[in-house]
């Protein structure tokens, strides 16, 4: 193979390492598998809220419970007190009236947030069961696309691999200065270093190229880079050189 035909095909082995690149390809699949680790650890997290909610009520259902019977008996012996009355001034039987109406008050909002406790506790078994199917399932969705991921990874790294080998060969065909001036396009154009040079026009920048450079490569034929775009520039005819 010439040098032309050499670093055309070295042109076309890098624009296919960059069409079948890993990063890219798999760029997606990658999003969706974080996507979905997000969710299952978000979802492991409510469970655990889930839980400490319900611990948190148990706590407060025992403490109103241990309160109760201080609460009635205190409600029990105003409420006789009143009913003695006998010596008593106003001004303490509106005390104690007071105090028998707040502290009935307060059984009443005890009564209703136990009842609201008890609900709670029923909804409690149903709300984990719900949660944790559901991460049951974004855990068997994340296994299955981990799975599709790592397979697609291993057979996108080995063509990849065989790329590398066969365009470390051709570089070795070339001429040291050849190689450098190959691998600096590559440098700043790693999707397409070769260009065609064809009516005076890089086929990369689509800019017309200096009367010298175009004599250099097309009747020359010695390879050389765009003024421009820094690619590398073969004739039109590379392949049959
Ligand atoms: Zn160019």
């Amino acid at each position: 193979m010439g040098v032309a035909a050499t670093l055309l095909a070295l042109g076309a082995i890098s624009e296919e390492k960059n069409r079948i690149d890993p990063k890219k390809q798999l760029a997606p699949i990658y999003q969706e598998i974080k996507t979905l680790r997000g969710l299952i650890l978000a979802g492991e997290k409510q469970v655990s809220d889930l839980r400490l909610r319900q611990e948190e009520r148990q706590r407060e259902l025992a403490a109103i419970l241990e309160k109760a019977p201080a609460l009635k008996e205190n409600i029990i012996r105003a409420k006789e007190k009143m009913a003695r009355q006998r010596g008593m001034s106003l001004k303490d039987m509106l005390e104690i009236q007071q105090e028998v109406a707040r502290a009935e008050e307060k059984q009443l909002r005890d009564e209703a947030r136990m009842a609201d406790i008890r609900r709670a506790n029923e909804a409690y078994p149903a709300e984990r069961e719900q949660l944790l199917a559901r991460i049951k399932e974004l855990k068997e969705n994340y296994n299955g696309l981990a799975g599709q991921y790592n397979q697609e990874k291993a057979q996108a790294d080995l063509r990849v691999a065989a790329l590398i080998s066969r365009e470390e060969g051709m570089l070795e065909e070339l001429t040291p200065a050849v190689a450098t001036m190959y691998r600096e396009a590559l440098g700043h154009c790693p999707e397409n270093p070769v260009a065609i040079l064809e009516k005076g026009i890089c086929g990369g920048c689509r800019i017309g190229l200096s009367k010298q450079l175009i004599k250099h490569v097309c009747q020359d034929g010695q390879p050389a880079r765009c003024e421009n775009c820094l690619r590398l520039l073969l004739p039109a005819d590379a392949a049959n050189r």
